[in-house]
């Protein structure tokens, strides 16, 4: 199979240690295996995209010496995919239109006896799963296979055998949201797909997203790419890196690489840039063929 991976930031902001992490780690499985290493803009989530920081990213990387192999994708231009997508799953039943509001999902929840904390995923109750009866479509959700096909298991390159059961997890989930974007998880699946991505290699927090995207491809008769989740990095009080709660952006160059070749347990060997990055690579590549055994 040809080994194609990509790199596929949110542009909320400019690269910080813990996506400069994931962005080197999927560059070196790419490397380590002589494949193609693509980088995708995920810029769906409009409100949280922050002018210019696409651009920013871009050069970012290019300091520390990742350059995609081919020109990089802006999902921002995928809305006709992801709608065809969509009116695919649609015209299968493998998708309907909601017309619920979070309050509402919520009363339909305390109806059951199933109190959503705040921040927690709520379980969507399947109130429109049967028609809108009369009420306004507001979101497209997936209609889920049934709890036996709902059971998702797979083999995480780093994590080892996993397994969701998305019906209790998340309930049907959207695939295009109340106020008209595309939802992370169809957009992901979409552009993986047109990609010809074979591989992924991400952060763990989007280990809980993979099952609801296998699901989606299979929906959509796609093949499902392998998965590899990184460890996150965290600050002192244990919270994951990130841009909300005040991760400082990288300053792209060597000292910037030789942290993260660090932080991926790997030992920086090399003068230049090309040094840390090749010696990296064949580290990686080794303690993959040792895992793999
Ligand atoms: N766009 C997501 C993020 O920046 C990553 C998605 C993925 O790698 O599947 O957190």
């Amino acid at each position: 199979m040809r080994y194609i991976g990509r790199f596929a930031p949110s542009p909320t902001g400019p690269l910080h240690a813990g996506s400069l992490l994931a962005a080197l780690a999927s560059w070196l499985d790419a490397r380590a295996q002589n494949g193609q290493w693509l980088v995708r803009i995920e810029d769906v989530d409009r409100p949280r995209c922050k002018p210019g920081a696409d651009r920013e990213i871009l050069r970012q990387l290019a300091g520390c010496g990742l350059i995609p192999d081919v020109p990089v994708l802006w999902q921002s231009q995928r809305g006709p995919a992801y709608q065809s997508a969509l009116d695919y799953l649609l015209a299968n039943d493998r998708a309907y239109a909601c017309a619920c509001s979070n309050s509402e999902i919520d009363q339909a929840l305390r109806s059951r006896g199933l109190v959503p904390r705040r921040g927690e995923e709520r379980v969507y109750p399947g109130t429109c799963s049967l028609g809108l009866r009369g009420r306004q479509p507001r979101a497209w959700r997936l209609r889920l296979p049934e709890a036996t096909e709902a059971l998702v298991h797979w083999d995480d390159r780093r994590l080892g055998a996993q397994a969701e059961q998305v019906d209790q997890a998340v309930g049907d989930f959207v695939l295009k949201r109340a106020d008209g974007l595309w939802a992370y998880q169809l957009a992901v699946v979409v552009d993986d797909a047109a990609q010809a991505v074979s591989h992924v290699v991400r952060g763990e927090d989007m280990a809980a997203s993979t099952a609801r995207q296998m699901l989606l491809q299979r929906a959509l008769g796609l093949s499902t790419p392998s998965y590899h989740h990184v460890a996150l990095l965290r600050d002192a009080e244990g919270r994951k890196l990130s841009k909300q709660n005040g991760a400082p952006s990288i300053v792209p160059g060597q000292a910037a690489v030789l942290d993260s070749i660090r932080m991926l347990g790997l030992t920086p060997i090399g003068r230049t840039l090309g040094e840390l990055l090749m010696h990296a690579k064949n580290q990686w590549r080794a303690a993959q063929h040792r895992a793999a055994k």
